[in-house]
This record gives structure tokens, sequence and C-alpha cells, in this order.
């Protein structure tokens, strides 16, 4: 007869509905009284299960996702405001003022109670990498709008993709949505799904993973060819450039394959074919066998893009595996004027573009993209009994949990969707054209700058610049260059990257170990005697090179310390060392020319104040 009610907090109330007896009467007062004092009352309830909990979780959700779509819009909008990097200490949450609880909660909470830790403790630990406009390192990420959207319906339908019967709309939108990326990036048409041959498509969760996924299709490829005699995966070698992402050298730990990574120093940072046929004969020599190589369209450092002609014709004549890196530069393939950066493209057996990274999508999906899908379907394919249907028996089909690694898979395709709609191929492209325009704007302040130089050429929306140095020139014009002159021998004790990092420390922070100190001062006393120059004058120069990098870590340091513009650095080989570069990478979905002169004026003010107050550094004294 009556309605038993327990408010637990302000905004989620359990409702028990029981007619009422003595007993029950009896009952509903036990509870309420426990409830009252927070004792574990839950068991009392017998009506109560875990669906109760949710029961009203369907006005919640409504309500409060309004209330999340409109607190991440303020985000978006008042971060710009703030330090672009987080400061918050390391644990914070784990422990100290800011720490959460050691324990989930017992009892459900409201999601005010939620959000209002959101606020006082996540967004303090918030690298604003999405919204702020002084977010320029790494490569901008570009989750816009739509593509959230898209990637809340993915959650919200939860469905799982991993065979076509598992939902259909999930496997076809993606095959349609790849074949609509890859015709605007303009990729062969044996990428496509609908083309005739047996190429398509697949999502995967990163640039990463699809190079497992391929390294491994073509791994066993080459087995299969060689029909086993390969003398054991460690005797197998997939080629890259020292250029190529990380991913490449920990696929091949994971595979259990050798990574011969080719010095590029030479080339300006490009494979070339001459390098990789030297490296293959190399390895055959000792009775290896080459089964694969990546190039890479944009690689991370600095934007290089592979010579992709060239290396088609050495994998070609090896029957390798060619894999394309693709994951940034991929993206401007979409661009009038790129078309030769991609020439070749039609050698390759796969191409990987992220679309979490220049195509306005947030983590995670990758666009993998096969010349023929059977290597990846013969390396990855299972037949498990619970999951066989009509559909997949029928051969009609795309059962994509064949084509990656785990068995469940997202319904991602809905974000991309989201975003080609949004915006249209137009505004796609004016998105990645826009950042190629800001990358220019600061190229040209940076050629403008008295004590700054491009470190190579822009390529892309990335920059890298240098704090110019005279250290190199000076040294040169003592001691002579590198050749078999006296200068060689202090160039091969500079070249010598561990004894570089004993001395200056890998992040460039004064490592200092006597021994190579003292060595190093020896080199210059001779090498000065040798040249008949003043030992300081040699040990000036010399400090300069080595005070290189470490000049650039407190101009970084520092220019990260305003909060006003997050940029981080890479190492290049150089002739006489590693040279430090800063990379300034741009494009965000709201940025804009003046944010890019912005960062331009926190760089020069702070560069400005360097050299006014900071020493190089004397290690040889
Ligand atoms: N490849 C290149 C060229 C990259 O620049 C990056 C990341 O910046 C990756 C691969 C790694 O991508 P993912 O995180 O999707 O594995």
């Amino acid at each position: 007869m009556s309605l038993l009610s327990v408010a637990r907090d302000g905004h989620s109330r359990l409702v028990v509905t029981a007619t009422v007896t003595t007993t029950q009467l009896a009952v509903g007062f036990v509870s309420l009284l426990l409830a009252c004092t927070r004792r574990s009352w839950l068991p009392l309830l017998k009506s109560r299960g875990p669906l109760d909990y949710l029961a009203e979780d369907g006005d919640d959700f409504e309500s409060w996702g309004g209330e999340l779509l409109r607190w991440i819009t303020d985000y978006r909008k008042n971060c710009k405001k703030s330090h672009v990097i987080s400061r918050v200490p390391h644990n914070y949450l784990i422990e100290g003022p800011m720490a959460l609880p050691g324990s989930a909660p017992v009892e459900p909470e409201g999601y005010r109670s939620i959000m209002s830790d959101l606020d006082s403790k996540i967004v303090p630990g918030l690298t604003h990498w999405e919204a702020s406009n002084k977010f320029f390192a790494y490569f901008k990420p570009h989750a816009s709008y739509p593509a959230v959207l898209g990637e809340l319906l993915c959650a919200g339908l939860n469905v799982m993709g991993f065979d076509w019967i598992a939902s259909p709309a999930c496997t076809e939108l993606e095959v349609v949505v790849l074949d609509w990326l890859a015709k605007f990036l303009r990729l062969p048409s044996k990428f496509l799904s609908i083309s005739e041959g047996p190429g398509g498509g697949v999502i995967q969760g990163s640039a990463g993973e699809s190079a497992i996924v391929v390294l491994l299709a073509a791994l066993k490829k080459k087995e299969a060819e060689l029909k086993g005699k390969t003398g054991g995966r460690q005797n197998m070698v997939v080629y890259g450039s020292d250029q190529a992402h990380t991913i490449i050298f920990k696929g091949s730990k994971i595979l259990g394959v050798e990574f011969h990574e080719i010095n590029t120093v030479d080339s300006d940072y490009k494979l070339t074919a001459k390098a990789l046929e030297a490296a293959m004969a190399e390895d055959e020599r000792k009775g290896k066998v080459p089964f694969a190589v990546v190039a890479t369209t944009g690689t991370t450092s600095t934007c290089v893009f592979d010579p992709l002609e060239e290396i088609v014709e050495v994998a070609k004549k090896r029957n390798l595996w060619l894999h394309i890196d693709a994951a940034y530069g991929g993206a401007y393939a979409c661009l009038d004027g790129y078309e030769a950066k991609f020439a070749g493209l039609e050698g390759a057996d796969s191409y990987v573009v992220n679309c979490h990274k220049k195509l306005l999508c947030p983590f995670d999906i990758a666009a993998l993209y096969l010349a023929d899908r059977n290597p990846v379907l013969a390396a990855l394919g299972v037949e498990s009994e619970y999951l066989r249907n009509e559909a997949s028996e029928s051969g009609a089909v795309i059962d994509y949990e064949n084509w990656q690694m785990p068995l469940g898979r997202r319904f991602r395709a809905l974000k991309l969707w989201f975003v080609m709609r949004r915006f249209g191929t137009v505004g796609m492209r004016d998105h990645v054209r826009n950042g190629t325009v800001l990358a220019e704007r600061f190229a040209g302040k940076v050629k403008q700058h008295d004590d700054l130089e491009l470190a190579c050429a822009v390529s892309l929306s990335l920059v890298c610049f240098r704090w110019r140095g005279e250290g190199e020139g000076k040294l040169v014009g003592l001691v002579g260059g590198g050749g078999a002159g006296p200068g060689a021998e202090i160039k091969a004790v500079l070249g010598d990257k561990e004894k570089l990092e004993a001395l200056i420390g890998p992040a460039g922070v004064g490592g200092r170990r006597d021994g190579v100190v003292e060595e190093l001062g020896g080199v210059v006393e001779k090498v000065a005697r040798e040249v008949g120059k003043d030992r300081a004058a040699v040990a000036a120069a010399v400090n300069e090179v080595l005070d290189d990098e470490r000049k650039h870590a407190e101009l970084l340091k520092a220019v990260k310390d305003t909060g006003n513009c997050f940029i981080i650095h890479t190492k290049l080989r150089g002739e006489w060392c590693n040279k430090y570069v800063i990379r300034l990478a741009c494009g965000g979905v709201e940025q804009r020319g003046e944010d890019v002169d912005g960062a331009f004026q926190v760089i020069g003010g702070v560069l400005a104040h360097l050299k006014k107050t900071r020493e190089v550094a004397k290690v040889v004294v």
C-alpha cells in the first residue's frame, strides 16, 4: 500500500514498493535506520537488485549527459587561459592533499559529487592537449566535436563488431568510410574494399598495433615462401631508417625479429635504396633473412618523407613486404601539390594513417590499408566454434576479428563517419592545409631572427629549429674539418654518443664523468699543439659545441615554465655530434596565426633573457 522512499543523496533516490504488514513495517523501519546510519542495509532490501541502481540512470544520463557536454565545451574554452602543462606533483592522486580515497565507494554516489572531483582533482592534472592554443608539442591532436559525439555514440551503442553478424552496420560502415577516406587521400585503388582485388581497409587502435599486424603477416609469408628454412625468428630482419618511429622497434621486439635501423645522417634523414641495399647485402652475408621494409612518409622527428619509388624497387627485388608508416603525414595526401611525396605508394603492401592525428578524430582510430588481405587473414585468422554463423561461412562478408589482434572491436567508424559528414572533404582539407600555413608563418619568423635558424626544411605542419651556435664553425676554423686531419680526433670524441652523454647527460643537464672530461681535455691539448693554435681558443670552441645541447634544454625548459607554450625537442645526428632540435607542431582545430605569433613571442622573449644571463658551461678547462 505504501511507498518507502529512502533518500541517499541529492541526485539519486532509491524507491522500494512494499505491501505493508507489521513485520514488513518493522523490516522497513530497520532498513531505513541502517540506511540513515550508512551501515550495510542492502541485503535487507530483498527487492533491490543491481538493476535497480540503474533504474533512474536513464534520466540521470540524459540530464548529466547534457551537463557533461556543456562541461566539455566550457573546459575547451577555459583551458585556453590556463598553464598549458599540468604542474601537479608526482603521485598527486595517490597521496597528499589531493589524493583520492584508497578504495572505491561502497555506496553509489551521485554525478554531482563525481563532477565536483572532476573539477577539483582531475582538471589540475591535465595537460591541455586538445583545446589549448599554446600546445605545439608532439603532433597536435584534433578531436573535433563531431568526432567526440561519434565516440559517445560508439560507447552508447556498445556493439562489438568482431564479425559481420555481431553487428552488420559496424562492419559495413567501416568498409564504407575507409573507402571514402582512401579516395579522399588519393590512395591507389587496390587499397579499397570495393576494388576488384583482395585489398581493403580496417580500423586498428594505433599505428603501433597496425605495424605488429602487418609485420606478423610479412613474417609468416616469408616463412611460408622459404618453407620454414629461415634459421629462426631471431634471424629474420625488418629494415627501416633511424628516423622510423620506435613502434617499429617495439613491434620487432614483440615478434622476436631484428630491426635493422639504417643510419640516415648522410641522406638528409631519408632512407635511400642504396643504404637499404647495402644493409641487406651485409645481413645476407651473415646468413640473415630480410622479410620486410618500413618506409615513413612524415617521420616523427622532422616529417621527412622516405623516397618511396626507389624503396619499392628494393623491396620488390627480394619479394619483401613494404609497409608505409604514414601515421601523421598520410593526411596531407589530400592536398594538391603533395602528390610527388606519395609517389610509389602503388608498390606498397600496407599503409597506415592515423585518423587520431591530423584527421579530426580522438584516439584511437588508425586506418590500415592492405593491398592483399589474405596474408593478414592467414596470420591472424582463427575459427571459434561459438562464433560460427551462416554469414561468415557464406564467405560473402568481412569478419574483422581476423584482421586484428583482439577479438572485440568498438564501433570506431562512427567517429570518422561523423567527421567526414560534418566537415565534408572541403572542411577536412582546409583543416589539414591550415597547419601548413601556420608552420610557414612560424618558420618565416625563425628565418628573420638573428639567433634562430631552421634545423631542416619545414615539412607539413612541423617546424624544427635551433638556437644558432658558432662552436662548430669556430672549431673548423681552428683545427680543420672532420676528414683525416686533427679535427677528426676531436670529432671522434664528440661523435661518441656514450661519451657525450657522460659529459652532458642524456637530457642535456650535466652528467660529467671526470675520466671523459680528462680524455677530451687531452685531445684538445694535443690537437692545439699539432695545429699550432691557442689551446684556450680550441677548448672554448669545444665547450661551445658541448654547450649546444645544454643551452637548448635550458631554453626549452624556460619556455615550458612560462605555461604559455608547450614545445618538445628531438635529436638529429650532426656533423660533429648529435644536434638538439626544437620541434613546433602547429595546426590545432582552433589554432590561428595569432597563436603561432604568440608562441614565437614567448620563445623569443625567453631566448633574449637567457642570452643575457647564462654562461657557456666550461667542460674542458
Ligand atoms: N608513426 C609515426 C610516424 C608517428 O609519428 C607516430 C606518433 O607520433 C606513431 C607512428 C605512433 O602512433 P600510434 O600511437 O598510433 O601507435
